[in-house]
């Protein structure tokens, strides 16, 4: 403690990002990165923008990104939030729709970020457990509650909630803001913005991070009623006038114009990603169900903490939570094909 902080910086715990390590040759699936690259044509558009034009200050409402991303997935352009990373998006709806003096729902094992952002704000987080399975139980969520918040397909564990249980717990809250954070949902999952129209209560937020192979440009962006977003556009403009930069609204414009490319690359993951679930089936794993880019499995004759420490060792970062009922799992990103099979190779000589 300084005497120089606000007494509220003494009590945050921030969140741990994985580790960027910064050592050659490693196999790094330890924070869901696309080993995909982005669509060359958004390589082209950021060099394209890429000049004395950034001396002026980039659209504060990011109009043309909207447009896009509007016609993407027919809605309206006020129905959409743009933000610094789906991270951002979230910090202002727990500032801005989660503040209601009662406690904010979101699954025992879900984004650690959750809390953090709770722990920022002083609103009360309450978690409610995953079933036997890791599973989201609609019936959990009907109680009295400030907002509801979870990840679908989930994080860390891959499993997907059926569009009808989502609406379910949609329909159950009518007076709530129910947050469908969809940031893996292209590797497998059916958005939940289809029902936005249907209820104003509903909102669901999405990254160019994972599914777009953007996580360095950091675009997030939100879909819900008007109402909903109007909320996030006063946080936002009480807070930063311009988290989007020029290049990233131009990069982020062109991902959702090369849909070939996002296709084509989420197949490419969906493809690895079941190979390494056999795989690790055949060698003795439990692997949950995974609509993500990234397996969640634990053997049953090895900690997760031992099985993480011989990865390194032979140069595989993965990321293992120590944390209750998950401390045996491993979370594995989808790699490359040579990456996958490094990866078992590894854990061949392990177990
Ligand atoms: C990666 C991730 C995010 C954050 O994405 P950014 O847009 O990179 O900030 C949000 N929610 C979940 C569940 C994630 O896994």
């Amino acid at each position: 403690m300084s005497k120089f902080w606000s007494p509220l910086v003494e009590k945050l715990t921030p969140y741990v990002p994985g580790e960027q390590p910064k050592m050659a040759n490693l196999v790094k699936l330890n924070t869901n990165e696309n080993p995909f690259g982005p669509s060359p044509k958004v390589i082209e558009a950021i060099t394209a923008e890429l000049g004395d034009n950034l001396r002026l200050y980039p659209d504060p409402e990011g109009e043309a990104l909207k447009g896009t991303i509007a016609q993407y997935y027919s809605v309206e352009k006020e129905q959409i939030f743009l933000g610094n990373g789906s991270d951002e998006v979230l910090a202002h709806i727990f500032y801005g729709l989660f503040q209601h003096g009662e406690p904010v729902l979101y699954p025992d094992i879900t984004y650690s970020f959750y809390p953090v952002y709770c722990g920022l704000y002083n609103i009360e987080g309450k978690t409610v457990p995953l079933t036997d399975s890791f599973e989201i139980n609609p019936e959990d969520y009907r109680q009295p509650n400030g907002g509801i918040i979870f990840p679908n397909p989930n994080a860390p564990t891959g499993c997907y909630l059926a569009l009808d249980k989502v609406e379910a717990i949609v329909a159950a809250n009518p007076d709530r803001v129910v947050v469908v954070d969809e940031a893996y949902v292209d590797f497998g999952g059916e958005s939940a913005i289809g029902l936005v129209g249907k209820y104003p209560n509903l909102l669901v937020c999405q990254t160019l991070s994972k599914a777009r192979s953007l996580a360095g440009l950091r675009v997030g962006f939100a879909v819900g009623s008007a109402e909903l977003i109007e909320a996030l556009n006063r946080v936002k403009n009480s807070f930063n006038s311009y988290p989007l930069d020029r290049l990233a609204l131009a990069g982020a414009r062109a991902a959702f114009e090369d849909d070939d490319w996002f296709r084509a690359t989420c197949e490419g993951v969906i493809g690895e990603r079941e190979w390494v679930a056999s795989r690790l089936e055949e060698l003795g794993f439990e692997v949950l169900p995974s609509k993500a880019n990234f397996i969640f499995a634990r053997h049953p004759e090895h900690t997760g903490e031992a099985l993480a420490k011989g990865l390194r060792e032979q140069g595989v970062i993965v990321r293992h939570f120590n944390k209750p009922r998950i401390s045996d799992f491993l979370r594995i990103t989808t790699g490359t094909a040579d990456q996958n099979k490094r990866l078992i190779e590894c854990l061949e000589a392990l177990v």
